[in-house]
């Protein structure tokens, strides 16, 4: 990633702009939003005209910055920026080079009118509702001032470095899991993260499970359910990180002896514990606090609103992308 991408990536996820659009403009840089264009490749939709101006092809730099409709939007915004030069630098090369010369606050309005945008042409698409491009900024820039009333930032505090999460070593895997579980519906949910030794992401899932009737059973089967994914990944040594005190303490004493002293854990998860890490040549369980757990903790937790498993390698979902994205930056 090049510096100023870098840079980009974290004046958005520091802008003081709510989830969702830092979300929509992160996806709308990496062109996945689903524009004419994207869902024609995915054979979705017919043509591919924009449905504002008709005559172009719908990519998601028309939409935002080079349509008729678009630019008459950033005309009439307070910043009066120019649209989008000709030569193509894409949606992403022109917010990081915006991000460079403008203010935190007017960097700010430049999302949430890319938001906007984006907003009223979903608006045309889905409900046939027109919103003129000069009433644009007018909404956006009440609606920023209402996000900011509301939402006043605590000053974030600093944590020491024992409370960050650490790369492992040359040649290892980390692997940081968690569950989730509600106990009305008895459901329960594991997050799993695979990092390697730059920090890196490899994979992640998000893994359902059902009958759950304690949460020392939501931890015990996450951390079974972490040793069998992470054997997907060829590697001879891996870190298990958990945040549930009891099952680390019970994997790094109990897998070597019979009948170790957390017997509330059970017998059962032992002798299995020590089948899943037998094809390990090296590995370690490392009980961390839960905000260094925090992805596979935040995933879980997440994921208790979804309704089936998932996993992630190459792509990436919302969940998944804003969870890592965030960590990253905070890292
Ligand atoms: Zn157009």
């Amino acid at each position: 990633m090049s510096a100023e991408i870098k840079f980009l990536w974290k004046a958005l996820w520091r802008a003081k702009v709510p989830g969702k659009v830092k979300i929509c403009i992160w996806r709308a840089c990496l062109d996945a939003l689903p524009t004419r264009v994207n869902l024609k490749m995915r054979k979705v939709l017919m043509d591919d005209g924009c449905v504002f101006c008709g005559n172009e092809p719908k990519t998601i730099e028309h939409v935002l910055l080079r349509c008729p409709h678009a630019k008459a939007t950033w005309c009439s915004s307070p910043l009066g920026l120019p649209s989008m030069q000709h030569g193509d630098i894409g949606l992403q090369g022109w917010l990081a080079r915006l991000v460079y010369h403008l203010s935190r606050e007017s960097f700010e309005l430049v999302l949430i009118l890319l938001w906007n945008i984006w907003k009223a042409r979903n608006e045309l698409v889905w409900k046939g509702v027109t919103i003129a491009p000069q009433e644009i900024p007018i909404k956006a820039h009440t609606w920023l001032l209402e996000f900011k009333k509301w939402n006043v930032v605590q000053p974030k505090t600093k944590t020491a470095d024992v409370h960050k999460w650490r790369k492992p070593e040359e040649g290892w895997l980390k692997c940081n899991f968690d569950g989730a579980w509600d106990e009305h519906r008895a459901v329960g949910r594991v997050g799993i993260v695979i990092k390697d030794t730059d920090g890196e992401f490899v994979a992640a899932a998000l893994l359902k499970l059902e009958g759950i009737t304690t949460t020392l059973l939501v931890e015990t089967t996450a951390a079974r359910e972490a040793m069998l994914f992470v054997q997907q990944w060829w590697t001879q040594k891996v870190i298990l990180e958990g945040d549930a005190l009891l099952v680390i303490a019970a994997i790094q004493n109990g897998v070597n002896v019979n009948h170790g002293p957390y017997g509330l854990v059970g017998d059962c998860c032992y002798s299995e514990w020590r089948t899943l890490l037998q094809p390990f040549q090296q590995w370690k369980a490392q009980f961390v606090r839960k905000e260094v757990n925090s992805v596979a903790h935040r995933l879980a937790r997440r994921g208790l609103t979804l309704e089936r498993s998932v996993s992630w390698f190459e792509k990436f979902s919302d969940v998944i992308l804003g969870l890592l994205l965030e960590d990253k930056l905070n890292s």
